[in-house]
């Protein structure tokens, strides 16, 4: 595996994205991270430049695309190995869906309706669209796969998205060494209604295992 290119902290603590992607089904979205990167290694491939001078539309940065699936869109070549291997079609080629320019797919909404096999591209300027982000399985296929580098999955960059997002709500699990007290104890107690008599019974039943 060639080494990633999307540093592992690129979504974390005080980062705020600097757009997003939305779905069409009006819940789910992707959001975009940083100002992208002038000498990502789309910027020298020839077939990436020859397809932008087709377009007559000049490269520019373009950022990281997606958070637990993240795409780095300046180093992304259209290569097209994640969509072969994604087991539930994350990806689509954008221009499929949306021949616009791919500076513009910011604060976009896209249906999902692009083509996801890996030849389907409409051509080297086409980028890997995580549209389906939501429905990775984590199975880390394409980040292996990718020839540049250019996808990074971590599971825990959920946590990111939500925040992003401002729907993360904070768990408090109880610590593994965690002693009841009295109190929590007695709202056990309260709460399944037990009464003096079954009280005792309880214990003695206990007692009468541990002897
Ligand atoms: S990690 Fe697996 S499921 Fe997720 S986008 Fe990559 S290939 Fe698809």
């Amino acid at each position: 595996m060639v080494d990633l290119v999307i540093p592992e902290d690129f979504c974390t603590n005080d980062v705020k994205p600097v757009g997003k992607t939305s779905h069409s089904d009006g819940e789910n979205k992707h959001f975009i991270w940083g100002k992208g990167d002038p000498n990502g290694k789309a910027f020298s491939n020839e077939d990436v430049k020859a397809a932008y001078a087709e377009h007559g539309e000049k490269m520019v940065p373009l950022g990281i695309h997606g958070t637990t699936v993240a795409v780095d869109w300046d180093s992304c070549i259209a290569a097209g190995e994640c969509f072969g291997v994604c087991p539930v079609q994350t990806f689509q080629w954008y221009r499929t869906e949306k021949d616009i320019p791919a500076a513009d797919c910011m604060n976009a909404t896209f249906e999902g309706t692009g083509l996801t096999e890996a030849t389907e591209r409409l051509d080297a300027s086409d980028k890997s669209q995580p549209i389906r982000e939501h429905d990775c399985t984590i199975c880390m296929a394409c980040q292996e796969i990718c020839p540049q580098g250019a996808i990074r999955i971590e599971a825990a960059n959920q946590e990111w998205h939500e925040k992003a997002d401002g729907t993360y709500v904070k768990c408090h699990p109880v610590a593994a060494d965690h002693t009841l007290t009295i109190k929590e104890i007695f709202s056990f107690f309260l709460f399944f209604n037990f009464t003096s008599t079954n009280f005792n019974h309880f214990f003695a039943s206990l007692f009468a295992e541990v002897a």
